[in-house]
């Protein structure tokens, strides 16, 4: 058993990477698959949306070929609608509220339709807002993740001149770096993140980070700095690193952070992430499944996931749980780690403990408590994936109220320092994408208050 990396072609690497969603064929099959929607009063599918895009229009707009209009509509209420279209959990959000599901019948492919008319947005560069002028208000944002993008959209298009700071060399968030390449590859994060600064007023600032003791090649920014400068400042920086297991073995050569990992993988190019021949994947969250997928499609051999709950309990969707089975992962229900066993510093072995599920607490909720019974897995990889910690430490130093961590804001959007709000995963502690966007846009029309501009 060994880690190592270029265990494929690049061919084979291609292949395993490339997008796993297909496009409508034609504007035909869109047009028939739009024809199809009831177009219904009230429609469920929008309310479902946290950023209330008005589904039945968008559709209706596609089906009398008014393709513009129909990406106009859709980026009105999420500006990211393209790789929403790509992400977004939609069996549990408008694709699972769609009434077809109560005839017993599919859904509207609600998520390819809004591909169909964002991605042509994109492809041809369509110019759907004008920008007001300069109104020489100035709006810092920390981080260029949806949340950041979303916001400085709203804050440009008014007129405001936006400059976000962000710590990696490229925009999109965990876009670009977290979430599997085969659902949005580095070249959409690209394109997305160029069409929303193209409407003008957004300057983005790479390779600068809130914070200080700074690596090399990395520029330092302050909140004092930033008080001073700018008008207000919208701090959209997510949550950092995986929380650790705390078993013994965590600190063998072979364990690795699932978002690390992940960060590797899609800065770094597929070829040079080295991974287990048999790996074991903690988690069974979104991070978990596009961990294990990935891994498999590294060219490893077994990658087994490891739940101390039950399929019923799972946070990653139906859809995301097919996705690992089609690539040959296996899971193990009922079974938490407890520790890593190691040779020569190296992973060899990961034993768990069997779980049950308890008695039902107040709310109802089962949790997992220990059989007594232990299995031992043989591995050489352990990747965890058991949900993110925000950024707790700078938070503190930066004297922002926060609960565990997890920012805390107003009803409108702002945190207990005068002039700074905050939004997405930094606030609400890793949800998705789609949640961020609508942060976003929440805090740009806090913002605009309270510069004057509302
Ligand atoms: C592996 C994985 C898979 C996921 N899969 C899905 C999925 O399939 N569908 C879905 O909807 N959601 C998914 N999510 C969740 C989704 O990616 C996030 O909810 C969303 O990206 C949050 O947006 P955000 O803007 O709040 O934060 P982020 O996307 O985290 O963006 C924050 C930005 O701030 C920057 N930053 C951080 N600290 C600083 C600093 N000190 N100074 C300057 N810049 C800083 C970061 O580099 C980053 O660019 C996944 C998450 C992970 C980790
Ligand atoms: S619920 Fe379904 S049928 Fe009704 S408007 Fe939405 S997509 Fe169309």
């Amino acid at each position: 058993m060994a880690i190592q990396n270029n265990r494929l072609s690049t061919e084979q690497y291609e292949q395993n990477f490339r997008d796993i969603d297909p496009r409508f064929e034609s504007s035909t099959a869109a047009k028939v698959e739009a024809n199809r929607c009831l177009f219904c009063y009230d429609a469920p599918c929008t309310k479902s949306c946290p950023t209330h895009i008005d589904v039945p229009k968008f559709i209706k707009q596609i089906a009398t070929d008014n393709v513009k209009g129909s990406a106009h509509t859709i980026f009105i209420s999420n500006i990211m609608g393209a790789g929403c279209s790509k992400v977004c959990p939609v069996e549990k959000l408008c694709e699972g509220a769609c009434v077809y599901n109560l005839l017993e019948e599919e859904p509207i492919q609600i998520a390819k339709l809004q591909e169909y008319s964002t991605l042509k947005a994109l492809e041809e560069n369509w110019k759907l807002f004008e920008r007001k002028p300069s109104t020489g208000k100035k709006v810092a944002i920390i981080g260029a993740g949806p949340s950041g993008l979303s916001c400085a959209h709203v804050l440009a298009v008014e007129g405001v001149d936006v400059t976000i700071f962000e710590k990696e060399k490229k925009g999109g968030g965990l876009m670009t770096f977290g979430i599997a390449a085969y659902k949005v590859t580095p070249e959409f994060c690209e394109s997305e993140v160029n069409y929303i600064t193209s409407t003008g007023g957004i300057e983005i600032k790479y390779n600068h980070e809130l914070g200080k003791n700074l690596p090399a090649g990395r520029q330092g920014i302050t909140l004092p700095q930033l008080k001073k400068e700018f008008d207000a400042t919208y701090l959209a920086f997510g949550v950092g690193e995986t929380r650790p297991l705390k078993i013994p073995g965590e600190k063998l050569e072979g364990v690795v952070d699932a978002i690390k990992f992940i960060y590797e993988l899609r800065n770094n190019g597929y070829s040079s992430v080295p991974v287990g021949d048999k790996v074991a994947v903690i988690g069974m969250g979104m991070t978990a499944i596009d961990a294990a997928t990935q891994s498999k499609r590294l060219g490893a051999k077994e990658v087994t996931l490891i739940y101390r709950r039950t399929e019923e309990e799972m946070p990653c969707t139906e859809y995301e749980f097919n996705l690992a089975k089609l690539d040959g992962c296996e899971v193990i229900w009922l079974a938490s780690p407890i520790k890593i066993k190691g040779r020569k510093g190296k992973v060899k072995s990961l034993v768990c403990s069997r779980m049950k599920l308890g008695e039902p607490d107040a709310s109802g909720r089962r949790s997992p408590v220990g059989t007594g019974e232990t299995f031992t897995l043989d591995v050489d990889m352990v990747i965890k994936a058991t949900g993110q910690a925000p950024f707790e430490k700078l938070i503190n130093k930066l004297k922002i109220k926060n609960a565990k961590g997890k920012i805390s804001i107003d009803s409108n959007g702002a945190t207990n320092i005068k002039g700074v709000f905050a939004g997405g995963d930094a606030v609400n502690g890793g949800k998705e994408v789609v949640d961020a966007v609508e942060a976003g846009k929440n805090g740009a029309n806090a913002i605009l208050k309270y510069i004057g501009l509302r």
